[in-house]
């Protein structure tokens, strides 16, 4: 079964581009231009995953996602178009799945929703390669290697952040306002000590792996 996507967007050029991205990528697309039609096509359909712009005619798109969280845990990609915006999603406490910012590349955004779909379960093809690590964001939990880790606050969401982004490398800087409501001054020894933990915990799981990546220098990444 293809997985039903419902896009959420006023601007028809970037409804079009997310359409075709999507459909040539396997999946069946649904439209609606407003927020407040999102209650309704959840009610009335099933859908995989909601493609959410924040700049919305009608209710801001967090809003939306904050109505959709309180009886729906179905995935959500945000797509927002200001630095703003971009802050207010990745506190991490709105239940967004993902994030893409404007402008992106289809094929960015397509194989966004395929990972996230992956990630939740939502994908019925089989034939894509296991990941190390599942993040559930909702329940706070995340396994590796199919065994549940023991993380603090701050742990979790250093960890999470990475995982949402393999490969990319984040400096200490972005790691601490991504993960931390405060950020705070004394910030590069504060992740270091939190990534030093998260890597022994991992030991603890599988000795021969260490898929968090030191870039010297810079920051972190998570082994693609
Ligand atoms: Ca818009």
């Amino acid at each position: 079964m293809k997985p039903r996507i419902l896009i959420v967007e006023d601007e028809p050029a970037i409804a079009d581009t997310i359409d075709y991205a999507l459909q040539t990528n396997g999946c069946t697309t649904l439209r609606v231009t407003t927020g407040g039609a999102v209650a309704d096509e959840l009610a009335q359909q099933h859908i995989d995953l909601i493609v959410l712009d924040i700049g919305l005619p009608d209710i801001d798109g967090i809003e939306v996602c904050r109505q959709v969280r309180a009886h729906s845990s179905v995935p959500i990609i945000f797509l927002t178009a200001r630095s703003d915006e971009i802050d207010r999603v990745v506190g991490l406490e709105i239940g967004a799945d993902d994030y893409v910012v404007k402008p992106f590349s289809p094929r960015e955004l397509a194989a966004r929703v395929k990972a996230v779909l992956r990630r939740t379960g939502r994908d019925s093809s089989a034939d894509e390669p296991v990941s190390l690590f599942s993040l559930d964001q909702p329940r706070q939990r995340i396994e590796f290697c199919g065994t549940p880790l023991a993380l603090s606050r701050y742990e979790f969401n250093l960890l999470a952040v990475l995982i949402d982004h393999p490969g990319r490398v984040f400096s200490r800087e972005q790691l601490m306002n991504l993960a931390w409501e405060e950020p705070q001054a004394s910030m590069d020894r504060t992740v270091d000590a939190h990534i030093k933990n998260i890597r022994a915990k991992l030991k603890t799981i599988r000795p021969d792996l260490d898929p968090i990546i030191t870039h010297r220098g810079i920051g972190y990444a998570l082994q693609e």
